[in-house]
């Protein structure tokens, strides 16, 4: 059976912006690479949005970058604008097409269904998948959105409504999210904070269809591309096994209160390929401990109190607009955190801080 270097298991956002870099830096001249990953064609599956904090190698991806974004409750609205951190979607078909093709490439690089095809007996391994199930009945960010096309001009294309809480929120957590990407194509998700067992809440398709007509008021669209996921709000845990590195979602990229996912893997991936000699020895990249307390008091609260999360939320975003993105994004500092966390409703959050 063939060996490699290095195996990459799971080709999807991780894995490949881990090739990527790696193969910008010329880290695979003298080194193999092999790809596992069991899909037989790569096409637009998701769309990535962040506020950019940083700079990435996929701004030739972007669908569309904003300013300004809105959240509202059913009874207040708020808008912010920053210019120094835009937000930005990213098409993962054009993600997909330009990484493959820079792979493709360089011989070093091989992609393999499946891993019992090979032999990783003497290679560094970076895993993006989980092993077996997850636990349904812990906290999940769970969604639908469709990209519709308008038949008339219908959205104010320079603004993104993050959060909108005014819909039913059935005993959980629930808003809906608007991308226009043009003055008549927008991408619109409902998203529900909850765990995955209660199966009343995955009417998706009722739900967007609903908000369409009573809350956008509007009437003739098609739809062009639809996605659905799943994002767990808790950090599985692992065997400790020095030989694998996990990465992506698997290996903590996801920040626990906002399902924020994206630009933490590509900052991984850099970590990874500055470090790759080295890389079994150094330190292991994470979010920060900071970020994973202060998520986990949140989350407490959220499962404690979901009927006052639109509040919550809405008031978490009455900072200035570059604290609260840079606090979303884990690039605060300590006062931008203070300033968050004096929001937060005092009683109830120390309350959770104690609760096991
Ligand atoms: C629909 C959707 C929208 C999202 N939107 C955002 C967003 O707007 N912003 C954000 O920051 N985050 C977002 N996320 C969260 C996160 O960024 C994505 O889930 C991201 O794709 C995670 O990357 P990953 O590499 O960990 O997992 P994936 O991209 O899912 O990659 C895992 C790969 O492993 C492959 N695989 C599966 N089983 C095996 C196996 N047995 N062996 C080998 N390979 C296998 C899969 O085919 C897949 O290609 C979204 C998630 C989803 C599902």
């Amino acid at each position: 059976m063939k060996e490699f270097d290095y195996v990459i298991i799971g080709g999807g956002c991780a894995g490949l912006s881990l090739a990527y870099e790696l193969e910008r830096h010329n880290k695979l001249l003298d080194k193999t690479l092999v790809i596992i990953e069991p899909r037989t064609e790569y096409k637009r599956d998701k769309t990535w949005s962040f506020w950019r904090t940083f700079d990435h190698n996929f701004d030739d991806c972007v669908i569309k970058s904003w300013n300004n974004f809105s959240i509202n409750t059913s009874s207040n609205s708020h808008e912010l604008k920053s210019e120094e951190f835009p937000y930005q979607s990213i098409d993962s078909g054009k993600f997909y097409k330009k990484i493959n093709s820079k792979l493709s490439s360089n011989k070093n690089i091989s992609f393999f269904k499946n891993q019992n095809e090979i032999n990783t007996k003497n290679s560094i391994i970076f895993n993006s998948v989980f092993e077996g199930e997850l636990d349904k009945s812990k906290l999940w960010q769970h969604f639908q959105g469709i990209e519709i096309e308008a038949a008339g001009n219908i959205f104010d294309e320079e603004i993104i409504n993050l959060m909108d809480f005014n819909c039913d929120q059935r005993n959980n957590v629930h808003f809906f999210y608007t991308l226009p990407f043009s003055k008549n194509r927008a991408l619109i998700e409902t998203t529900w904070l909850s765990d995955l067992e209660d199966q009343s809440l995955m009417d998706y398709d009722l739900q967007l269809e609903n908000y369409i007509k009573n809350n956008l008021r509007i009437k003739n669209y098609k739809i062009n591309f639809t996605e659905k996921g799943a994002i767990p709000l808790f950090y599985p845990s692992f065997k400790n096994d020095n030989k694998i590195i996990n990465i992506g979602s698997v290996g903590g990229m996801t920040r626990l209160s906002t399902g924020y996912t994206f630009l933490n893997i590509q900052e991984h991936s850099k970590y990874i390929a500055k470090n790759i000699d080295e890389i079994e020895k150094i330190k292991k990249f994470s979010l920060g401990k900071k970020y994973k307390f202060l998520d986990n008091v949140f989350l407490k609260v959220l499962k404690k109190h979901p009927e006052k999360m639109q509040k919550i939320f809405f008031n978490m975003f009455k900072t200035t607009s570059n604290t609260v993105i840079k606090f979303l994004s884990n690039k605060s500092n300590i006062f931008e955190d203070l300033s968050i966390i004096l929001k937060m409703p005092k009683f109830i959050f120390i309350i959770a801080l104690f609760k096991k």
